[in-house]
């Protein structure tokens, strides 16, 4: 296993990659609930994102949205080879620069 970094090109912050879901479900778990003194409440966890379609990713920094090819979204192996191959075509450029 190799790690792949993903640097956004507007910010060229890394590694501050979200991805946005179609119709996204959020699911937090509930506790404590409970009447006291006549007033109901409860108190919430973490929320987490269960299974879904990814709609896009972007820089979670400045919200430069990735512009990817549809085949790559929802893959995140091909995702992280799109990384590797945006990684080398930017050496490339340098080298040649
Ligand atoms: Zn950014």
């Amino acid at each position: 296993m190799r790690n792949v970094t993903f640097t956004c090109p507007e910010c060229a912050k890394y590694n501050q990659l979200k991805e946005i879901m179609v119709n996204a479900i959020c699911i937090s778990d509930i506790f404590d609930i409970s009447i006291r003194d006549g007033v109901a409440g409860c108190s919430f966890g973490e929320p987490s994102i269960d299974d879904g379609t990814v709609d896009h990713y972007e820089c979670g920094y400045c919200g430069y949205t990735l512009k990817i090819e549809s085949v790559v979204v929802n893959n995140p192996e091909k995702l992280a080879l799109w990384f590797e191959e945006i990684r080398k075509k930017g050496k490339k450029e340098e080298e040649t620069a």
